[in-house]
C-alpha cells in the first residue's frame, strides 16, 4: 500500500509539489486554505480535505508548504491544527521558509507530542517544483532525515542533511541572502548597461558564460529586460526572509552589511507597492534610483 502524505499548502510551490508526489505513487491527501485548489489536485487523482484535520489524521507524512512562521503556527498549533489531530509517530516535514528559532520551538513541541519533525526549506523556485529538481536543506534527527528522504526525492534533486532541527532554515536564510544580493547586483549590471545604450541581449549572453554567470542570470536576466515580472517567488516573501536573515545575523553576532543594504531595496520595492511581483522585480527600485523608471531607453541625458 502506497505511503499516505497530507500536504497542506498549495501555493505556486505546494501544488507542483503534490503534484509530482501523485506522480511519484504516493496517496495524497491535500488541505488548501482557498478550497479550489485542493479540488483541482483531486482531479489529477489526490484527495481534498476540508480542514488540516481530516487531511492529517490518516498521514504517515505530514507536508506543510504556508507563506511565514505564524502560518507555520497556526497549521501546527491551532485548534484545528496538525498536533491535536496526528497520528503518532508521523513525520512532519515542514518545506517553508521561516524563522529557524520558531522552526526549533515548533519542533520541540511536535515530539511532544510523539510526531517526528524535519524542516526542509526548499530552493529552485517554481520551474524547480514543477520538474521535481528541488534543492532541499534538512534539519533534524539523522533517523527523521532518512524516513523523510523517500518523499522528499519525489520533489527534489539536491537533499542534504545539514543538522539539527532549525539548521534546515538557516541554510535557507543563507541561500536568500545569496540570492537577493545576485538579484539585486544584476539589476544594477542592467540599468548601467541600458544607460550606456549597449546591445544587452548580447550582453547578457557573454556574462552568463563567465564567472559572472549565475542561475540568477540565466532565470532573471530577461525578465529584467522584458519586465516582466509575474512571479515566480514574490518579493514580499523575500522580504520576509531578508527579516530572517538580518535579524539570525545579529542573534549569532556577525554583521552582514550587503544583506542589510539588499534588505533595504526589497524592503522599499515592497512598500512601493510591488511586493506581488516576482523577486526579479528588484529592478524595479534600481531603475528608479536611478532616475530610468519604468522606461529602457535613456530619458535623462545620462550614459556617454
Ligand atoms: P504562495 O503561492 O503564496 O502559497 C502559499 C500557500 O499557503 C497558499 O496555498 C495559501 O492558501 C496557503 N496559506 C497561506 N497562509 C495560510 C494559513 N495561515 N493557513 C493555511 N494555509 C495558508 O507561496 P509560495 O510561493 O508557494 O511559497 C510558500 C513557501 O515556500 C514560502 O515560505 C516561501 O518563502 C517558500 N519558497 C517559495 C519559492 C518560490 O519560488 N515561490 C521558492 C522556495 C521557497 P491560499 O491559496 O488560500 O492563499
Amino acid at each position: 500500500m502506497s505511503t499516505k502524505v497530507a500536504f497542506i499548502g498549495l501555493g505556486i510551490m505546494g501544488y507542483p509539489m503534490a503534484e509530482n508526489l501523485l506522480k511519484a505513487g504516493y496517496d495524497v491527501t491535500a488541505y488548501n486554505r482557498s478550497p479550489e485548489k485542493a479540488q483541482a489536485l483531486a482531479s489529477s487523482g489526490g484527495r481534498a480535505a476540508a480542514s488540516v484535520a481530516e487531511a492529517v489524521r490518516e498521514a504517515e507524512v505530514i507536508i506543510t508548504m504556508v507563506p511565514d512562521s505564524p502560518d507555520v503556527e497556526e497549521v501546527l498549533t491551532g485548534e484545528d491544527g496538525i498536533l491535536g489531530n496526528a497520528a503518532q509517530g508521523a513525520l512532519w516535514v515542514d518545506t517553508s521558509t521561516i524563522r529557524p528559532d520558531v522552526t526549533m520551538s515548533l519542533a520541540e513541541q511536535a515530539r511532544e507530542q510523539g510526531l517526528r519533525p524535519v524542516d526542509a526549506p526548499v530552493s529552485g523556485g517554481e520551474q524547480g517544483a514543477i520538474d521535481a529538481a528541488l534543492s532541499i536543506m534538512v534539519g533534524g534527527s539523522e533517523e527523521d532525515f532518512e524516513a523523510a528522504r523517500p518523499v522528499l526525492e519525489a520533489v527534489g534533486r539536491t537533499i542534504v542533511h545539514v543538522g539539527p532541527s532549525g539548521s534546515g532554515q538557516t541554510v535557507k536564510a543563507a541561500n536568500q541572502l545569496i540570492v537577493a544580493g545576485n538579484i539585486g547586483m544584476l539589476a544594477e549590471a542592467l540599468v548601467f548597461l541600458e544607460a550606456h545604450h549597449v546591445d544587452t541581449d548580447a550582453a547578457l549572453k557573454v556574462l552568463g558564460g563567465g564567472l559572472a554567470g549565475s542561475k540568477v542570470l540565466d532565470q532573471k536576466g530577461q525578465k529584467m529586460l522584458d519586465r516582466s515580472f509575474d512571479p515566480g517567488f514574490r518579493l514580499e516573501l523575500h522580504h520576509k526572509d531578508m527579516g530572517i536573515v538580518t535579524a539570525a545575523a545579529r542573534e549569532a553576532g556577525v554583521v552582514a552589511p550587503l544583506a542589510a543594504l539588499v534588505a533595504q531595496l526589497v524592503g522599499s520595492t515592497v512598500r512601493q507597492g510591488n511586493g506581488h511581483l516576482d523577486h526579479s522585480g528588484l529592478f524595479t527600485i534600481v531603475e528608479q534610483l536611478s532616475g530610468r523608471s519604468g522606461d529602457s531607453s535613456d530619458t535623462t541625458g545620462g550614459g556617454r
